[in-house]
């Protein structure tokens, strides 16, 4: 490690004091006994009664729960943060495993509380919700509420739950295990799947080539196998849609996601409109990689990359000018981060690999961790996690309950922070070739989170649609469909050999998660549509913004982002952030020529 240039960080860590002292602090023994009797006091004083509660009991029954969560997730994230700082501490371990068994512990004593509360008659959860006395929970409840029409009764949930560890689960860890046990031969060499995959990423084309015909060949192979899994995914979802009364086979999905149908149509009809800005793109690449036709294995091939190395200090102060010149709000509060050593920056043997940012509980503040090395890609990860925890400490004030907001808006702050940081790189730097470097690997990656995942949602919904109305789906008609849902995407740009029709059948979240994959274009085409909104008209802009981020999950996001002039029902908003995409991968054309 000796020629590896300094980065800086090497003395960034945090300081986790603010939670607990150390790890042996009595304070945590205290706290876990102190939150199980809280739970044992909750259960002895509301279990069985829940729904006779007046508004203002139910406001002092659910305070004293947000108190009792905020001190058990208090010692949870200690826990988790001390082992993800020092994975090889054996102490560390036997911590986060403790506080793992007690917190599932306690969440079972506490279970009864949402039950009952979802259980309770519609006319006394009218009252409740119109009630000012529960207003700071208010929103918390319409999520646990919302479920009530689609539940079944209890001896019928019961049985669903218990079939389910042999039905669904089942399929999923088999699907799993099937993958993850099957072999490759590449050059005489054994391999997984994945490290044949990441040939795909090689200059060398032959080395894609072969690596896409291996994977092929290997996939051929467990194609009844995939097949039988995935037809029965589909069927165990139209039942369940059936038996819960789901209009659509999305519908269970958005509602979870928080948004309604028409919203997530009026994302998949923006998208699929546009298309012709990845085929645009993809012409671009074809001649940058200077071939006659650009075929699938082609699609992950490296352009020139932009090798700049920045120090810490550096991309501190990248990040907190650019924040700044958006809002000093911002960067007053990412500073803290800094000065106050919330970040975990270092690399270390032992410390966990990836970035996140824990928001902790409301009364202490969010840690973030990162493993810095210094390329321009880790300036962004920088502006990212930032994001998060500007967004979690903003809105710390709705409270533990309201704080969070769901997966569909949960990546704004960062993916606009990363937004904010790109922008203001390009525009300082005034290399063309390393301008044309920055634009592609960002189009790539947009290309990646919104496209590519709206295309899947196509496949996804004409094969559970196919199986709805057509049953049981050969291998051939999966793959048909999924050729379908693709080469729409790309057009005449890239090449699909016949060889990709069966590349439907490795994606985990197909048989996972069915119907996840559009939370990240929606998370992706928000962000870009709200700097679109911003680039247009500036004025005010930051305070609502701002505001947005104070809101946490207190209400629907489409109610959230009101403020800042969005109808997330309104499929221009979504162009807006399609053309600043379609402008990036016109002045990319622009540059290569
Ligand atoms: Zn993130």
């Amino acid at each position: 490690m000796s020629d590896v240039q300094p980065t800086g960080a090497e003395t960034v860590t945090w300081d986790l004091t603010d939670l607990y002292a150390a790890i042996d602090d009595p304070a945590i023994d205290r706290d876990l006994d102190l939150s199980d009797a809280e739970a044992d006091a909750l259960g002895e004083t509301y279990r069985g009664r829940v729904a006779g509660l007046s508004a203002a009991e139910l406001a002092e029954m659910l305070a004293a729960y947000e108190t009792l969560l905020e001190r058990a997730y208090k010692v949870g994230n200690f826990g988790h943060l001390s082992w993800s700082a020092d994975t090889s501490v054996p102490a560390y371990g036997a911590l986060l495993q403790k506080v793992t068994e007690r917190g599932s512990r306690l969440s079972q004593k506490l279970v009864f509380m949402e039950l009952e509360l979802a259980a309770a008659p519609d006319e006394v959860a009218a009252g409740w919700l119109a009630d000012p006395a529960v207003a700071r929970y208010r929103h918390w409840l319409e999520l646990v509420r919302r479920y009530r029409p689609h539940m079944l009764t209890e001896p019928e949930e019961k049985i669903l739950a218990e079939k389910a560890v042999t039905g669904r689960s089942a399929w999923v860890r088999f699907f799993d295990e099937v993958h993850g046990a099957a072999r490759y031969t590449f050059d005489g060499q054994e391999m997984t799947r994945d490290q044949v995959l990441t040939r795909l990423y090689s200059p060398d084309r032959d080395l894609r080539r072969r690596a896409q015909e291996l994977v092929t060949s290997g996939l051929k192979d467990m194609s009844r196998t995939t097949t039988f899994i995935m037809n029965n995914i589909l069927t165990d979802k139209a039942s369940d849609d059936r038996l819960r009364s789901y209009p659509t086979w999305i519908s269970a999905r958005n509602m979870g996601n928080e948004v309604d149908d028409a919203t997530v149509d009026a994302l998949v009809a923006a998208v699929t409109s546009r298309y012709d800005i990845v085929a645009r793109y993809y012409n671009i690449k074809r001649r940058l990689l200077g071939v006659d036709e650009l075929f699938d294995y082609d699609r992950y091939a490296p352009l020139p990359a932009a090798d700049k190395h920045y120090a810490w200090d550096e991309a501190r102060s990248i990040v907190l000018n650019a924040y700044a010149s958006f809002d000093p709000r911002l960067s007053d509060i990412a500073a803290m981060f800094f000065d106050r050593r919330w970040i975990d920056a270092a690399i270390r043997p032992g410390k966990r690999g990836g970035a996140f940012s824990a928001g902790t509980v409301p009364s202490v503040h969010p840690y973030i961790l990162m493993n810095y090395e210094a390329r321009p890609r880790d300036v962004m990860t920088l502006a990212h996690e930032l994001g998060h925890g500007v967004h979690q400490k903003l809105s710390g004030v709705q409270g533990l309950l309201q704080a969070d907001t769901p997966l569909t808006t949960a990546e704004t702050a960062s993916v606009f922070g990363e937004m904010l940081v790109f922008q203001d790189l390009l525009a300082r730097e005034v290399d063309p070739k390393i301008r044309l470097a920055m634009l592609t690997s960002k189009i790539e990656d947009s290309f990646a989170t919104a496209f590519r995942q709206i295309s899947m949602n196509r496949f996804e919904q004409a094969a559970h649609t196919a199986r709805r109305s057509e049953g049981e789906l050969s291998a051939a008609r999966i793959s048909e469909l999924w050729m379908g849902s693709q080469r729409p995407m790309f057009g005449e740009s890239v090449t699909l050999t016949d060889n990709y029709a069966m590349w439907w059948s490795y994606i985990p979240h197909f048989i996972s998660t069915p119907g996840y994959v559009y939370a990240y274009a929606f998370g992706e085409l928000l962000v870009l549509a709200l700097y679109a909104r911003y680039k247009q008209s500036p004025a005010g802009f930051s305070d609502a913004y701002v505001g947005m981020l104070t809101a946490g999950g207190s209400n629907w996001p489409h109610e959230i982002v009101k403020p800042l002039g969005v109808d997330l029902t309104d499929p221009n908003f979504w162009q807006n952030g399609l053309g600043i995409l379609a402008a990036m991968v016109g002045e990319a054309e622009e540059l290569s020529k």
